[in-house]
């Protein structure tokens, strides 16, 4: 048997009712918001993502799915959505539009990383991205965004986490701030975080190892090491955000794990697992983001402020199905025609033919079953109503309706099947 690669997964007919779910709560909240749909391509060059991303990122060291093509260019399965949007508005000259520019996307990623609960290879997001504003109303106006989508969700004991992370002008000292405190603990970090402490410290608030999150506890908080900008950015978007009613926790913590984030960065957190053994839940972050002001120059276009973030789907999903809230099933037919005979079933299929054009969810039997054997499928498959035609119901041109609720017969004519079930399918 060929299985599907590790870390991957097939959504099934039974699961694609909850992410169509999430698809269109996605969707109508975006464009509630005034945001239209951007689609890229699945691979884009290897340097976008160097450049976007940033090359001391464990996303771009250690997970990319990276791969020569036929003509030697190196070429890398999109991880993230953010930098292929950005290479897209440059490239279509959409940065000279009027601003802001808002942009959202579905897209599936790719990372190598280890897979467990809430963490795959390929995984699925929908983005936003807000372009040409950099105030702290455009921030709140991001968040409010994401947290009209996830109240949508109805997904219960939802987070949301704040920290600005500074600017071009404060993070140089906080670095060094950080460098200093972690020099000290050198020996106790883990391998990734030793290389971290020359290349990139403030990556070593994000990792994941329960030794060097210790550490990190006592670090230096990049809150107390804000330039006056940042402060006063970050106290104009949380009494805005106090304004909205949207509650929060400011956390110097978040940090989060892309190179390009500036000022605002945030991340909604909930349970998206459940440990078998203790009961205890596990959470994760089902949706995070920021601020990007300098990633659109890094790639090649103007100066032109960004943020945006980017819901991990598969763990919208997995917190969906912890919320105890009823889930969408797949829907069920109208009607289905259970016909005895050759003649029968031919009509039948007409019947059902010219229903589904006139909007109708119709089925009929295309197996070969017994009569018998069709009403038992027709109940297995939730039919709302059976319409039953054998030969004597096929010469009068009508046929036996029956509620598969009640149990109800009547006898119909086929000019009346239509209006009656548009009244009541
Ligand atoms: P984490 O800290 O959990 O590794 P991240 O910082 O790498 O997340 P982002 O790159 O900001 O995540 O991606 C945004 C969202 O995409 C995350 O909040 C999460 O919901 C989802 N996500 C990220 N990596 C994965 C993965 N490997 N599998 C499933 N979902 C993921
Ligand atoms: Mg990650």
């Amino acid at each position: 048997m060929i299985i599907k690669p590790r870390g991957t997964s097939d959504i099934l007919p039974a699961d694609s009712p909850l992410w169509q779910k999430v698809e269109s709560a996605a969707r109508e909240t975006a464009e509630l918001f005034g945001y239209g749909e951007i689609r890229f391509p699945t691979f884009e060059s290897t340097e976008l993502f160097q450049r976007g991303v940033g090359s001391t990122t464990d996303v771009v060291q250690k997970e990319m799915y990276t791969f020569a093509d036929k003509d030697g260019r190196s070429m890398t399965l999109r991880p993230e959505g953010t930098a292929c949007v950005v290479r897209s508005i440059i490239e279509n000259g959409l940065c000279g539009d009027a601003m802001p520019l808002k942009l959202y996307y579905f897209t599936s990623c790719f990372r190598y990383e280890k897979p467990a609960a809430g963490r795959y290879r390929e995984f699925y997001q929908f983005g936003t991205e807000l372009f040409g504003a950099d105030t702290p109303s455009s921030d709140a106006s991001v968040i409010a965004l994401a947290y009209t989508f996830l109240q949508k969700l109805g997904i219960k004991d939802v987070k949301l986490k704040i920290n600005s992370i500074g600017c071009k002008n404060c993070r140089p000292a906080y670095r060094q701030a950080l460098i200093e405190y972690f020099s000290g603990y050198e020996a106790q970090l883990c391998d990734t975080c030793r290389q971290r402490l020359q290349t990139n410290p403030m990556r070593i608030l994000d990792c994941k190892s329960p030794e060097c999150q210790k550490i990190a506890a006592g670090a230096p908080k990049v809150t107390d090491h804000l330039c006056d900008e940042c402060r006063a950015h970050l106290s104009e978007l949380t009494s805005l955000l106090d304004g909205m009613g949207i509650a929060y926790e400011l956390d110097p913590g978040i940090v989060r794990g892309l190179d390009y984030y500036t000022k605002t960065v945030f991340e909604f957190i909930a349970p998206v697992d459940v440990d078998k053994k203790t009961g205890e839940k596990k959470e994760l972050a089902i949706c995070a983001g920021g601020r990007y002001d300098g990633l659109v120059e890094e790639i090649g276009g103007p100066s032109l402020p960004g943020i945006g973030f980017a819901a991990g789907m598969d763990r919208l999903v997995a917190a969906i199905r912890l919320s105890e809230q009823e889930l969408p099933a797949k829907a069920k037919p109208a009607v289905y025609f259970a016909a005895l005979g050759a003649r029968a079933a031919a009509e039948s299929n007409k019947l059902a033919y010219r229903l589904r054009q006139e909007g109708i969810y119709a089925e009929c039997d295309i197996v070969g079953r017994s009569l018998k054997a069709q009403m038992k499928y027709a109940d297995k498959i939730g039919a709302k109503y059976t319409v039953i035609i054998g030969d004597n119901e096929l010469d009068r041109q009508s046929a036996v309706l029956k509620n598969m609720e009640d149990g109800a017969q009547l006898e119909v004519s086929f000019e009346e099947l239509y209006k009656i079930l548009s009244e009541r399918g």
